[in-house]
């Protein structure tokens, strides 16, 4: 049995922990953001977390991603529902909305148990105190590592962390899971390690939104898909637990003109116009309008030239890679991050060295496809709004044709919405969808018919004039 140190107490942190824990380790788990856990996901829902930026941005947990919460954590899953966890079937959100479709028998694999982000880290916060092997200390910022005997000549060995006021704790090993904002490169500096590889990315996109509590108890029917392109702008309404959902706007960032859709009257406006989703904001609002851009897509590699940058420590979940979150990937991810680091623990806990190189490569090997398959699909609509704003057509190529396609398809295929719903779930990669025989020619014979329906929404001109009404 090993001592771990896990910073952060998010979604990933949490996941590492109990995962660690029930495989033998004695785990620390240190977070920034101060306690007490509050008494239930609506007093979650006012919790500072301002670690988190997101904490409070809509939040939706794919099928892949419950099915391993299944697997892991069937306590904790019982925990969601028991206190409001709404269930959604992401295929039938899809299927439901093509004329003369039905369900099929094999269907529960698209099933999810969803809530507002804070529920989730509310059931996790549960989860970690029941856990005797697992100690949490919040209101505690990791500010420093410590250097330990070099493991491997030259590479820095991590033997712990120095929290802000100099108190320092020792480990085996130390897991970063202090999300998008992780101070690691700087912390690795602090103790002479090598850099690591680091691509990052302004992923383009602006996210304006906010939730309703339902004034019935009802949640608003689903007209359209969850996440809905239209022109220069797509609409995201997401069901959550407890009666409540979320509705947001995304933008691109650099789209000036519909910045002013951060506004509340115009928010309203915007969704008013759009006759399939204007029964959304007919709720009760939970909270003002949150808008966030400056999301990055970052990838960071540890191991650089086959040689780890440190040893006794990993990174995962967002502060090891994190994508424009479009897709609602990050939770499930970390998810399956958590997995790959219990069994490169389990296979390599007693070398550091081979541990830092065993979990690069299964991370890049189970993760990079779809780190690579998000960018590619943020850029794709990107490019997409793009030309929508400049009033031109758009005509992508190579893949991003068969991507444009198949989310057309979707709308009046019940194939080509299920797949759809596959990829939407983490169910399927890209690859292995259209490597399937009749698949790719089927997508883009359907998906290129020049009379597809389309989702009812304001033009550009019509979305120009409601927020220049609004400036008026
Ligand atoms: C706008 C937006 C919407 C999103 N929507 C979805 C979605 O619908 N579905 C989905 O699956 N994912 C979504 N995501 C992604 C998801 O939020 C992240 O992928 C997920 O939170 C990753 O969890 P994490 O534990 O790695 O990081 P985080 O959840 O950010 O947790 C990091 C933790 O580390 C702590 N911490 C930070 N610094 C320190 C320090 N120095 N010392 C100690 N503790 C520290 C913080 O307090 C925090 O508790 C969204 C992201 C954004 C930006």
């Amino acid at each position: 049995m090993s001592k771990v140190i896990v910073i952060g107490a998010g979604f990933s942190g949490s996941c590492a922990a109990l995962m660690l824990a029930a495989a033998g380790h004695e785990v620390v788990v240190v977070d920034r953001d101060a306690g007490p856990v509050p008494a239930g996901p609506d007093e979650a829902w006012e919790w500072d977390r301002r670690s988190i930026r997101q904490y409070r941005m809509a939040h939706g947990l794919l099928p892949l991603g419950h099915q391993r919460m299944v697997e892991h954590f069937p306590r904790v899953v019982d925990r969601l529902r028991e206190h409001g966890g709404l269930e959604i079937n992401l295929a039938h959100s899809l299927v439901d909305l093509v004329p003369g479709s039905g369900h099929r028998a094999d269907d529960d694999r698209f099933v999810t148990v969803t809530a507002r982000r804070p529920t989730f880290d509310w059931i996790w916060a549960a989860a970690l105190a029941d856990e005797p092997a697992i100690s949490v200390c919040r209101g505690a910022p990791v500010e420093g590592l410590l250097r330990g005997s070099d493991v491997v000549p030259g590479v820095a060995h991590v033997a712990g962390v120095r929290f802000a006021g100099g108190t320092e704790l020792r480990a085996d090993l130390v897991v970063d899971a202090s999300g998008r904002g992780s101070p690691i490169v700087d912390l690795l500096a602090g103790i002479g390690a090598r850099r690591p590889l680091e691509n990052e990315r302004d992923s383009g996109f602006a996210y304006t939104g906010r939730y309703y509590r339902s004034r019935t108890g009802e949640l608003p029917e689903m007209r359209a898909p969850l996440i809905t392109p239209m022109g220069s702008i797509s609409l995201l309404t997401l069901p959550a637990d407890r009666g409540t959902w979320a509705v947001t706007v995304y933008t691109r960032a650099d789209d000036r003109a519909l910045r002013a859709i951060r506004q509340p009257e115009v928010f309203d406006r915007v969704l008013q116009s759009c006759p399939l989703h204007r029964h959304w904001i007919d709720g009760v609002p939970i909270r003002p309008i949150a808008s966030m851009s400056g999301v990055s897509n970052r990838i960071r590699r540890f191991v650089v030239d086959g040689v780890p940058v440190a040893t006794g420590l990993a990174a995962i979940g967002d502060a090891q890679m994190c994508t424009d979150p479009s897709l609602g990937r990050g939770m499930t991810m970390a998810l399956l991050h958590s997995e790959l680091l219990r069994d490169v623990v389990r296979n390599h806990g007693d070398d550091p060295a081979d541990l830092a190189v065993a979990f690069d490569e299964a991370t890049q090997r189970s993760l990079g496809p779809w780190y690579e398959a998000t960018v590619t699909n943020g850029q794709l609509r990107l490019a997409e709004m793009g030309a929508a704003a400049r009033g031109e057509r758009f005509e992508p190529e190579g893949p991003a044709a068969v991507a444009y396609a198949h989310a057309r398809a979707k709308a009046v295929d019940e194939d080509a919405a299920r797949w759809f719903a596959e990829l939407l779930s983490c169910l399927t990669t890209p690859d292995e969808l259209f490597s399937r025989p009749g698949v790719l020619a089927r997508v883009i014979e359907i998906g290129t018919r020049p009379d597809l329906p389309q989702v009812p929404g304001p033009d550009r001109r019509h979305l120009l004039d409601l927020v220049a009404r609004a400036a008026a």
